[in-house]
């Protein structure tokens, strides 16, 4: 029986997707190879390539707008490192909410001068901070749009005076943003948009091209664009995995349509850990992920029942990160309401017998 996955990552992705990729590790396209075995430049793959950057720019609302998609490798943690290298001249303002940011200012720290404009360090990361302002003189801004540990979220964006880069890899394709107000996004796929193995970046291009080092050209966004994303080997089956993902949304109304569904199982799941009294939320109400709710467990004795009752139920993935401890169910797009559903159908009936 398949489960209830709440994986933080990688994670659920939707059942057909899961069907047509099997089938074409099978025989793709009805071909007679399968999607494994092709050459990275034969036109059944060019054509998956081009089809997942245009879809990646179509969702996004960016069309016309100067940016480029790319499929690269290494992780959104060798984005850490890209991005700085690329765009990072003197020094840059980094926005510390958590975990990954964190990981985000040591990297870019090899490279050039970073300073926190803000940080929820204090409040163990459990809210976002607000109110700081962006000195106009750094080269630019970097800020972690879903805090995937703690389970906070930016509801909004600081109207940034310099290129404002954002690490998007647990929320990307979540919600209706303005994405013009973002100059270079990158995400790991295995959140929200596919397997693990490629990470998508985002990128203007005219924010490029204006440091002075010498880029290696594995890690110079410029080489990749030029290869139209291609400039070595693509990890083939995740961009593909990742195309069929971006079909599936497409074809479910985009962003909008996603938006709802995210904002109705936020909502179903949120009201359970408020009215629970065995229950309490872990990050402030207004920063709360709709992503990866965080949530602890009041009563300790009461932990060896409901983690039975959770595995009776089938549900899975639902441990906190060590750094948080207690709980966090990650709702990524590709979790069906119903989940959500079973999940709080736990917590309330472990209410009942407490
Ligand atoms: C998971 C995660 C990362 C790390 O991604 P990798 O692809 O494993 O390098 C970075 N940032 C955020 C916000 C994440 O959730």
């Amino acid at each position: 029986m398949k489960k209830h996955n709440f994986s933080a990552g990688p994670s659920i992705l939707p059942q057909e997707v899961i069907l047509k990729s099997s089938q074409a590790i099978l025989d793709f396209n009805d071909d007679g190879l399968s999607i494994l075995e092709i050459s990275h430049r034969s036109k059944a793959f060019i054509d998956v390539m081009e089809n997942a950057r245009a879809l990646v720019i179509e969702l996004l609302g960016l069309e016309g707008k100067g940016y480029k998609a790319l499929f690269l490798q290494g992780g959104a943690s060798s984005q850490f490192l890209m991005v700085a290298m690329n765009l990072l001249e003197k020094k840059a303002g980094y926005l510390n909410t958590g975990a990954w940011s964190n990981k985000a200012i040591k990297e870019a720290k090899n490279i050039g001068d970073i300073y926190e404009v803000a940080s929820s360090k204090d409040a163990n990361f459990n809210n976002i901070p607000k109110g700081y302002s962006i000195p106009s003189d750094y080269d630019y801004f970097h800020c972690t749009s879903n805090n995937t540990i703690f389970g906070t979220q930016m509801k909004s964006f600081p109207n940034s005076p310099i290129p404002m880069v954002c690490d998007m890899s647990s929320d990307i394709f979540s919600r209706v943003l303005d994405f013009t107000q973002f100059d270079l996004i990158y995400a790991g796929a295995q959140k929200n948009m596919g397997p693990a193995g490629t990470t998508l970046v985002v990128v203007k291009e005219e924010i490029l091209g204006k440091v002075s080092r010498t880029i290696p050209a594995i890690l110079d966004y410029n080489s990749h664009i030029a290869a139209d994303s291609m400039y070595n080997t693509p990890p083939v089956f995740p961009v593909y995995t990742t195309m069929l993902t971006l079909e599936w949304l497409k074809n479910l109304g985009g962003l909008k349509a996603i938006e709802e569904l995210n904002e109705k199982k936020a909502q179903v799941m949120y009201s359970e850990i408020d009215l629970n009294p065995l229950f309490k939320g872990f990050s402030v109400k207004e920063d709360r992920s709709l992503m990866n709710a965080t949530f602890t467990l009041e009563e300790q004795k009461l932990k060896e029942t409901f983690e039975t009752m959770l595995k009776e139920a089938g549900i899975s993935g639902v441990n906190g990160h060590r750094s948080v401890g207690g709980y966090r169910a990650s709702m990524y797009n590709a979790l069906p309401i119903d989940s959500v559903k079973a999940l709080v159908e736990v917590m309330s009936e472990l209410e009942s017998k407490a």
